[in-house]
């Protein structure tokens, strides 16, 4: 009757439930694994001028190729790092990766004129942040000014003390900071004052609809201003077209990323792509 049926769907939801967080179990432990057995690669995608003629740095993007599922995308498993306790592990892992990279490139003088890491919210509240970041340019012999920490909007959903003393400690030591996607998150513009940020990353949602959109335009132009009147560095992402390159070049953003110019590239294609570039 109603009842076994009723008991019957619930018993199906369950075993669902169940499968569901099987598979999350069984994708942390892979995680776990390939953070700690060089499982995980830095790809790097390079950041021009306006001209899309000159280097100015590059984006350092986590990838993980999972043996069964394939490419597991950095957002979703940047999530489960975060619920599973393994988000300070896998960003030092980042750091350390992207700085020992330069290093290297420079090394072997490969002209890289510096390079940007992803942070997540959960990275600054890391008390020891600050101290590993020191540490990491010290052993690699770089400067601060090599190096680039993204963070997103989200870092502001909950700015507790411990999280904005550590944003001005990283700054103190003359890293830069950058807020990505910028546009997307809430009352973007309340923490430009709060934060010692140096950089802004117009977010690719704008550049994509500004063939189409006189908002995005506007917006897009209003964005630029609002870096130039605070001597801030704007990255327009995820540029694609020429008319796109066109637009931004014109109302002078300094900074420009997308597969217009590259895609975000193993270090020894991107290697390449540099000498390409110089070559030109
Ligand atoms: P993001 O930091 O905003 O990175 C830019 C994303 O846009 C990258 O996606 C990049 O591959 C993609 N992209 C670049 N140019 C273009 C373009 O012209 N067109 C389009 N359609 N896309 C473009 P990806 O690599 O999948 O990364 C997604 C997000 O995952 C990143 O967004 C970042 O929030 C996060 N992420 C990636 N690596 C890390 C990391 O090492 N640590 C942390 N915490 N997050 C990371
Ligand atoms: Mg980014
Ligand atoms: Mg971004
Ligand atoms: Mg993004």
């Amino acid at each position: 009757g109603d009842r076994s049926g009723q008991r019957s769907s619930f018993r199906f939801f369950s075993a669902e439930m169940n499968r569901a967080a099987e598979e999350r179990a069984m994708l942390e432990a892979d995680l776990k694994l390939a953070l700690r057995h060089n499982g995980l690669a830095l790809h790097y995608q390079p950041q021009v001028d306006a001209a899309g003629q000159k280097l100015l740095g590059l984006e350092a993007l986590l990838r993980w190729q999972h043996a069964s599922l394939g490419a597991v995308p950095p957002t979703r498993f940047v999530a489960l790092a975060e619920e599973c306790g393994l988000i300070d592990e896998l960003g030092l892992w980042v750091l350390g990766q992207a700085c020992g990279q330069l290093a290297d490139w420079r090394r072997r003088g490969v002209p890289i004129p510096g390079i940007a890491v992803n942070l997540s919210a959960s990275n600054f509240q890391n008390a020891e942040l600050p101290a590993h970041v020191a540490r990491l340019l010290q052993q690699h012999g770089l400067a601060p000014r090599d190096l680039t920490l993204e963070m997103t909007e989200s870092v502001m959903l909950a700015p507790d003390p411990a999280v904005l003393a550590g944003i001005h400690a990283i700054h103190a030591q003359g890293v830069h900071l950058s807020m990505d996607d910028f546009g997307t998150g809430y009352s973007s513009l309340s923490y430009l004052h709060r934060l010692p940020i140096s950089e802004l990353k117009l977010d690719r949602s704008f550049v994509q609809d500004l063939a189409h959109s006189e908002t995005a335009r506007a917006l897009t132009t209003s964005v630029l201003r609002i870096g130039e009147s605070l001597a801030l560095n704007v990255v327009a992402e995820g540029v694609e077209t020429e008319a796109q390159r066109r637009f931004l070049a014109e109302r002078g953003c300094p900074a420009l990323q997308g597969y217009l110019f590259a895609r975000p590239l193993p270090a020894a294609d991107l290697e390449n792509w540099v000498f390409e570039l110089s070559s030109r």
